[in-house]
């Protein structure tokens, strides 16, 4: 039989056009060698956030004090915090699973790689079995990037993010090497469970693509609870659990912990495409506005593009590529501009789009402490919103936030600049009272 649509990865770019494409009535085949869900949710946001939970829940529980709650001799175990965590996991694979049966894709479990292609067919091979196809969508997504640093490679003290999300006890403490987004995330949910943490970054900043007055509230919070950071300082090499490092200024340290996590990025995933060598790739594989690559009949969508890599930017463009085969119209394409991001740290960070640091706008900025609902739920918190407006027509073009649970109304901020609000349009949406969310209006005001 040949397919209409070959899709390589069962990711959420992979797992949206399944559906999307069988929903319109293609023949399509999904090839996934691990768990249909991909990193997003085996082994990225979905594992962490449910950790990341649990460890909300201690931290507040040995905090309530603060909201006239007493609870003494408060525990965890972090065993059962794992198992909730796979059980989760477990529940939303298989609603996956659940959709694409319902629209009747082919799931094929296995590694499967490209054969040969011409502008009427790809042959693929997975399972030792051969599948055509018309069309064919890479949804490859990405890897840890292990970097060239002497002692990482094959070191057990060597955590990546996977390792960290599988691993059954706590380590007794954790260096991190890397202040992104992983390294952040894994930060705050080591420190709320009580482990020693040593963020090292190579940049002057962590989270150096956020808005940095944003980020200098999390780093001052961060700082006084205990988690040391260290920036402008490279990993020069590893010795076991020894991380030798370099600051600017020329200054050696040695430091030391159970478990080394390595968190400086990620890479497109090209395995399996070997056979595409005329396929156009630079940090990942090049697509124009409609996902489609420099060759006529493949396309490709999530991480693998090494555009933005977040799961809600490639099941976006896994609509596009699907839209595109499908020739829909009105033609549709993704507003990069308008990408909403989240880093759940303890108070979370959201943001959408551009950074004070990239244009000269009027900055409006207000700390969360406008909103009632705010200061009852946040004891001893600023917060702060900040909305980015264009100097001569109004727009707002960004809006960056600190605060709980500000992941919970960036969407609001991303309607505003994906349809291109100006102030006065932005002050007529009425916002429920009382939550936290209406400081995005009080802040444009
Ligand atoms: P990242 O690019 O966000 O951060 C990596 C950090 O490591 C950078 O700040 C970089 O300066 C630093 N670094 C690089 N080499 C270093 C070295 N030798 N020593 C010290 N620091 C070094 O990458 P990540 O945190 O690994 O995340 C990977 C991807 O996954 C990102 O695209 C991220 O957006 C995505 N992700 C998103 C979420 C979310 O949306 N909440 C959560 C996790 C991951």
């Amino acid at each position: 039989m040949k397919y209409q649509l070959a899709i390589l990865g069962g990711g959420p770019a992979g797992y949206t056009a399944a559906e999307k494409a069988s929903k319109a009535g293609m023949d399509v085949v999904l090839f996934e060698q691990n768990a249909l869900g991909g990193t997003c949710l085996n082994v990225g946001c979905i594992p962490t956030k449910t950790l990341l939970y649990s460890a909300k829940q201690y931290y507040n529980a040995t905090h309530a004090d603060k909201y006239g709650v007493k609870a003494e001799n408060v525990t965890f175990d972090y065993a059962k915090i794992v198992q909730r965590k796979q059980k989760v996991v477990r529940k939303l694979v298989a609603g996956i699973k659940q959709k694409l049966n319902n629209e009747h894709c082919t799931v094929v479990t296995g590694s499967a790689a490209v054969v040969s292609r011409t502008d009427e067919a790809v042959v693929m091979t997975c399972n030792g079995e051969q599948y055509e196809a018309e069309n064919l969508l890479i949804c490859t997504g990405s890897v840890n990037f292990v970097p060239p640093i002497p002692g990482v490679k094959d070191n057990p003290a060597v955590w990546d993010s996977t390792d960290a999300l599988a691993a059954t006890q706590l380590p007794q403490s954790m260096i991190i090497v890397g202040g992104g987004v992983i390294g952040m995330e894994f930060a705050t949910l080591y420190h709320e469970l009580g482990v020693p943490v040593t963020v090292i970054e190579a940049m002057p900043t962590i989270l150096p693509n956020l808005d940095q007055e944003v980020v200098s509230i999390l780093r001052d919070k961060y700082t006084k609870a205990g988690i040391k950071i260290l920036t402008a300082t490279k990993v020069m090499s590893l010795d076991g659990n020894k991380v030798c490092a370099e600051t600017a200024e020329g200054e050696k340290l040695e430091l030391e912990a159970e478990h080394v996590l390595i968190s400086v990025g990620r890479r497109a995933n090209m395995a399996g495409l070997e056979a595409l060598s005329d396929l156009e790739c630079n940090r990942g594989i090049v697509v124009d506005d409609f996902m489609h690559t420099n060759l006529a009949n493949v396309y490709a969508a999530g991480d693998v593009t090494g555009k933005i890599m977040l799961a809600h930017v490639a099941s976006r463009q896994a609509e596009v590529a699907v839209g595109r085969m499908l020739k829909e119209m009105p033609v549709q394409r993704i507003a990069y501009n308008a990408i909403p991001s989240v880093v759940y740290t303890n108070p979370e960070i959201a943001s959408v789009g551009i950074t004070e640091q990239e244009a000269d706008c009027e900055v409006r900025k207000i700390p969360m402490t406008f909103s009632g609902r705010f200061v009852a739920e946040n004891e001893g918190e600023t917060g702060l919103v900040k909305v980015l407006v264009d100097k001569k027509n109004q727009t707002v073009l960004g809006v960056h936030m600190i605060g709980n649970p500000c992941s919970e109304f960036v969407a609001a901020a991303s309607f505003a600049v994906r349809m291109g609000y100006t102030v006065p349009e932005f002050m007529q949406v009425v916002f429920p009272h009382p939550t936290v969310s209406e400081v995005l209006r009080e802040a444009v005001i």
